[in-house]
């Protein structure tokens, strides 16, 4: 598969840590599958997980935290 930023053909299947800022906190994902260009770093979540990493989102600012810190592979 080829990078949408830098054009190489060096996408890999990989782990990340998102990170994300809501209105009320911050909020950690990490070990979420994606791809990674070798290259230049750039990281690519499919649709799925995308939606999954939405719903954890959602699920973070139910919880009255200001710092959630959760584990994709462990997400209920
Ligand atoms: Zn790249």
């Amino acid at each position: 598969m080829k990078c949408l930023l830098c054009k190489a053909d060096s996408m890999v299947a990989s782990t990340n840590t998102y990170f994300a800022q809501l209105p009320n906190g911050y909020v950690i994902i990490e070990n979420v599958p994606c791809l990674k260009c070798t290259q230049c770093g750039e990281v690519v979540y499919s649709t799925s997980v995308m939606e999954r990493i939405d719903e954890i989102l959602k699920a973070a600012q139910a919880v009255a935290s200001k710092i959630f810190i959760m584990n994709y592979t462990e997400a209920a």
